[in-house]
């Protein structure tokens, strides 16, 4: 699994031998597609996405291109479980975040119980290694946060900003942050 940003994008760039396998750096080839997904957006929205499969024609290893705006493994896309993630930061319960959603409150708290502490931490690396490299001003202008999910967010939001002011880009922010992420704006699972 890689995370790619556009598949607009990523289809181009493969097709011209720009994808490197991440096990052994030889370039991708096109292998068929992964199975249709129907994911959930804000609101009523639906994407039906079928992800591209590529095959490294170094080791043969397979790899399914997952479209940053999805999260792994969840049915809903990382802007709406972004949003309710910024919206528990910024101090709101999560009946009263799934009912201004129009999610049922079972599924907001288990988004929840997928950012513990230590993944908050995890989240919080990735912002500021991100944000280190695409512009450190970032770091130096941020306000207090009460919460260190918030500060992961805020710092989140401005790489993503300075990513597209960089790449000449117009991604939406949560597709970048998903980009950053690996697909994991919650933690999965299991980590390996
Ligand atoms: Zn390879």
């Amino acid at each position: 699994m890689m995370v790619v940003g556009s598949p607009e994008q990523s289809e181009t760039a493969l097709l011209a031998g720009e994808v490197a396998c991440p096990h052994c750096s030889a370039p991708l080839r096109a292998h068929g597609h992964a199975s249709t997904r129907t994911v959930r957006g804000l609101g009523q929205e639906r994407l039906t996405v079928r992800p591209r499969r590529a095959r490294c024609g170094g080791c043969g290893r397979t790899q399914v291109l997952l479209p940053a705006a999805l999260a792994l493994r969840r049915a809903d896309t990382v802007e709406v479980i972004g949003t309710a993630l910024a919206a528990k930061a910024a101090g709101n319960g999560y009946r009263t975040i799934a009912a201004g959603m129009g999610r049922p409150v079972s599924t907001v708290r288990r988004w929840f119980r997928r950012a513990p502490e230590k993944h908050v931490h995890w989240l919080h690396e990735q912002a500021v290694k991100h944000a280190f490299s695409l512009n450190p001003e970032i770091l130096a202008d941020l306000k207090q946060w009460p919460s260190l999910l918030g500060r992961s967010l805020n710092i989140l939001a401005g790489a993503a900003l300075a990513f597209n002011r960089l790449a000449r880009a117009e991604l939406p922010p949560w597709t970048v942050i998903g980009y950053f992420t690996r697909g994991n704006l919650l933690s999965p699972p299991l980590r390996t």
